[in-house]
């Protein structure tokens, strides 16, 4: 199993988290967040913005919330 690089990670981070990659794919992303303290820190932000926002759409998401998680998705992808 080859390695994966911290770009290919963060690429497929979302459809890691949704489940949508192959078992293999899955493991290798699992391999490398163990490993690699950015790419988890990522993971996790990610884990937990998607359940704030699971939360907040059994109610009604004002669409100015929206705009501000994806805002913050941007801001933070422009630290790396
Ligand atoms: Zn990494």
């Amino acid at each position: 199993m080859s390695e994966i690089s911290c770009d290919e990670v963060l690429h497929e981070i979302e459809h890691y988290l949704h489940g949508e990659l192959g078992q293999q794919q899955s493991s290798r992303l699992a391999t490398h967040l163990e490993g690699c303290g950015p790419c988890f820190e990522r993971a996790e932000f990610q884990r937990k913005l998607k359940e704030i926002v699971r939360d907040k759409c059994r109610c009604e998401t004002p669409e100015h919330v929206v705009l501000r998680i994806q805002q913050a998705i941007r801001l933070e992808g422009e630290f790396e």
